[in-house]
């Protein structure tokens, strides 16, 4: 009888794991995405619960699974772990639960990993490098966070939970790998995520303000959503990623205002582009160093940022 692997899809119902479902389903896995559906939405599962090989429960991770729903998803075979509020609008909304998905949510996962032999993923975050001294960044970086800023209870929480990971796999030898992920953008984020790329292009759309933060000289890489999810499911299934820690990200940068004007000329909108007040410890760099994924995982993004922003806008006008 053919077998079909059981993935778990942590955060299943959101931006990111709901395209990361669709693509397993679509190379023959089972999937189960677990969800509270704080920030995510059934919605974005459309397409994969019309599979036969797919289930959503709702249920926080937070919460220990001996109370029966381990028993849902009694024997996965991989475990990708991205449940986690993930724009600054949101982290910033549900700060406790931010910081509890990553830490004690983390540390069920593995526990679940443990017990079950199932491979880990965790989507940790560029983030971790805070406010960067080095730039671009490489995964050698320990980066320059503020631990009691209005973003830590994110960025410290991630760091917690890339902590927590290598404890599991320094102790109890589990086959984990750690991938951070730089700004992703595309379809199914919400409109009202506050995300830069969402701001804009809805903004633009409605022809309304656009809203730079700060003078719009601080600089984002932007990769496009398929782009990451094959370099998710690369870092879960290329031989060599055990224990290993991976940026994923398209080194594609741009300046805040230049984005701007961007998306202005390609929305054809009569938006004028305002500045705003810039957020307290908004980094001022990033950009990815991805040496380590193209050379152990033989992946680089493949959609530039016009093409990424081209279908974005599509998808937004669609709605
Ligand atoms: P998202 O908010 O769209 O998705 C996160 C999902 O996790 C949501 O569906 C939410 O309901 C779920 N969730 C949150 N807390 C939960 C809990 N306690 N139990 C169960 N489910 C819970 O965000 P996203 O952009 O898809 O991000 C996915 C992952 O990727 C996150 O871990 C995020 O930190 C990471 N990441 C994203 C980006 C990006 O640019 N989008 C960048 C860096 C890291
Ligand atoms: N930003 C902006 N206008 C907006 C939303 C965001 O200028 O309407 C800026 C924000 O200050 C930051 C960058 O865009 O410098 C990326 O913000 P986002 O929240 O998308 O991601 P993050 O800060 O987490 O990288």
């Amino acid at each position: 009888m053919e077998t079909h692997p059981l993935c778990v899809v942590t955060g299943g119902a959101g931006f990111i794991g709901s395209h990361l479902c669709d693509v397993l389903l679509s190379a023959g896995h089972e999937v189960i995405a677990v969800d509270n559906l704080i920030t995510g939405r059934k919605d974005n599962l459309a397409q994969a619960l019309k599979h036969p090989h797919f289930k959503l429960i709702v249920h926080d991770v937070t919460v220990p699974f001996e109370s029966g729903i381990a028993g849902q998803y009694s024997n996965p075979s991989y475990i990708f772990h991205l449940a986690s509020p993930a724009s600054v609008v949101d982290y910033q909304k549900y700060p406790e639960e931010t910081a509890l998905v990553n830490s004690v949510g983390t540390r069920n996962l593995l526990q679940l990993s443990k017990q079950t032999g199932a491979k880990f993923l965790f989507a940790s975050t560029s983030e971790v490098y805070g406010d960067p001294k080095e730039h671009p960044q490489k995964e050698t970086y320990w980066g320059n966070v503020n631990p009691v800023g209005p973003r830590a209870c994110y960025d410290e929480s991630k760091r917690f939970g890339e902590m927590m990971t290598m404890v599991y796999k320094r102790r109890d030898e589990l086959d984990l790998r750690i991938i951070r992920i730089f700004n992703t953008y595309g379809s199914r984020m919400r409109p009202d995520d506050g995300r830069v790329i969402s701001n804009f292009i809805n903004q633009a759309l409605k022809r309304e303000p656009i809203t730079v933060y700060g003078d719009g000289t601080q600089t984002r890489s932007f990769c496009y959503v398929s782009d990451l999810v094959d370099g998710i499911v690369r870092a879960m299934f290329t031989e060599g990623t055990n224990g290993e820690v991976i940026n994923l990200g398209n080194p594609e940068e741009y300046r805040m205002i230049d984005l701007a004007k961007k998306i202005k000329d390609m929305t054809g909108t009569t938006s004028k582009i305002v500045c705003k007040e810039l957020p307290l410890d908004d980094p001022q760099e990033r950009q990815p160093d991805i040496t380590k994924a193209k050379t152990l995982l033989g992946w680089e993004p493949k959609v530039t940022v016009s093409e990424g922003l081209s279908k974005t806008i599509v998808y937004y006008r669609s709605l």
